[in-house]
């Protein structure tokens, strides 16, 4: 099987999500960047939990499938734009976490309220305009409010994370989904303080030269 070892990681990764909560069902996508413009991909219509590695498609830049029946996802056209806008990304995952869920639906970004949010992430972090799923639309306004971060928001709908590796993807996803939930929290309880603006800029700083060799 062409790409057997990222495809088992791909269908071994959704299983991951459901067991820590930041995905179900029918919803995500999950694609790995496996060479000279070829994806691993997840398919569309699928229940993501039973995915076995022969159900994840490999998929050229023009959509069309080199290895895997079924159809790629809706979302491969956002992750295509990020690939193209990202070379230090070769994973991009797209969930439905609840707390990311609650900021995309009140459309609110994450502030700087908690280190591994700039660490890790290159937060603050925004909102994509909301276009709906499968489009080009969306696709545009997903690269350009994730800009130089590894995860961003998207109003009504859910979230999406890269990483160099896919392992780091998902680790960036449970980052976002954390801070949000501590930013749903700390809201009902009262109001949120920010890290000081020497040390965001500071971690900015770290964040940028870990991931681009350059402040
Ligand atoms: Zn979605």
């Amino acid at each position: 099987m062409l790409y057997g070892d990222l495809r088992r990681e791909v269908a071994d990764a959704f299983r991951r999500l459901e067991e820590l909560g930041l995905n179900w069902g029918y919803s995500g996508n999950i694609s790995v960047r496996a060479g000279q413009g070829v994806y691993v991909v997840s398919p569309s219509g699928v229940l993501k939990s039973k995915l076995r590695p022969e159900d994840v498609l490999v998929v050229r830049e023009d959509g069309s499938v080199v290895d895997g029946r079924g159809k790629p996802s809706v979302e491969f056209k956002t992750h295509l734009a990020v690939y193209r806008a990202r070379r230090d990304v070769n994973a991009v995952v797209h969930a439905h976490p609840v707390y990311s869920g609650v900021l995309a639906a009140l459309r609110v970004g994450l502030k700087p309220v908690l280190e591994e949010l700039v660490l890790y992430l290159g937060g603050p972090i925004e909102v994509a305009e909301y276009a709906p799923p499968g489009t080009e639309e969306l696709a545009r306004n997903v690269v350009k409010a994730l800009g130089d971060r590894c995860a961003v928001l998207m109003a009504n709908h859910g979230a999406l994370a890269c990483g160099s590796t896919l392992e780091e993807a998902i680790a960036n996803l449970g980052y976002l989904e954390r801070a949000a939930k501590v930013a749903v929290y700390s809201r009902i309880l009262g109001t949120p303080f920010e890290l000081p603006e020497e040390t965001v800029e500071l971690e900015r700083r770290l964040y940028l030269e870990r991931r681009f060799g350059k402040a």
